[in-house]
């Protein structure tokens, strides 16, 4: 079983944050991982699916992960064995229902979305148009009983309701029952805001949309980091490396 032997938990968000940045100091920061890395309990939190997850695994040095929050934290997989961690799982279908063919059918004809080429299991994901997209949309989701997410001003995920990166993120530090206090969450665009709301420490990587910082000024639990991607988590962990146990 798992113990709270770890040192940090870092719950990391992927493309713009875990691998933004040169590409000098992303090898040097998974380097410092690699060499601690039996005292660190590495989450990736991404809208990647399980598949374009796996695919950095082929990268020399690559710090493999613990866990997978994918899917916008829809999904929730080992990241050796890439089986669901069931409870966590559960309760994501739970809430979902399967109601991927109900979302398109209600949202089919609205202005400014078009569907994204994937199929996600417990998420149903459009690209939108900020210009086009109505509030009136929104409301009808909010009607109907889901959650969205907008982020970077072009993707929009239509989520079960409550689940988002960071309900999930705790529901599995709860399952793996691990200490809060040593987890970092890290990320750069609007759908990583949830990560920040949990109250844990955060960092906010140098290049992060404005749409992100200006809903992180007020929030003291979160570090404006001024460098991008993997340097600006590891500023951000050396910030509140005195306040980790
Ligand atoms: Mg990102």
């Amino acid at each position: 079983m798992m113990s709270s032997g770890y040192s940090l938990i870092l719950a990391t968000d992927l493309d713009g944050t875990f691998l933004g940045g040169s590409d000098g100091d992303r090898a040097e920061f998974y380097d410092y991982l690699q060499r601690h890395r039996d005292r660190v309990l590495l989450v990736f939190v991404t809208g990647r699916d399980l598949d374009l997850v796996r695919q950095l695994y082929d990268e020399a040095g690559f710090p493999t992960p613990d866990y997978i929050i994918g899917d916008v934290g829809t999904s929730v997989t080992c990241g050796k064995t890439f089986q669901p961690l069931a409870e966590v799982q559960g309760w994501i279908s739970d809430i979902w229902q399967n109601a991927n063919d109900l979302v398109k059918a209600l949202l089919n004809g609205e202005p400014g979305l078009s569907l994204q080429p994937i199929e996600p299991r417990y998420r149903v994901s459009y690209y939108y148009d900020p210009e086009v997209l109505q509030p009136s949309t929104l409301k009808k989701l909010d009607e109907a009983g889901f959650d969205a997410v907008l982020s970077a001003d072009r993707f929009l995920d239509v989520m079960p309701k409550g689940v988002s990166k960071g309900p999930t993120l705790l529901k599995t530090l709860a399952a793996l029952n691990l200490d809060l206090n040593n987890a970092v969450v890290a990320g750069d665009t609007l759908n990583d805001l949830s990560l920040f709301e949990t109250g844990l420490k955060g960092v906010a990587v140098g290049n992060a949309e404005p749409k992100l910082i200006d809903r992180l000024r007020d929030m003291s639990n979160v570090y404006l980091s001024q460098k991008p991607g993997a340097a600006g988590i590891w500023e951000g962990l050396n910030y509140h490396s005195k306040t980790l146990s």
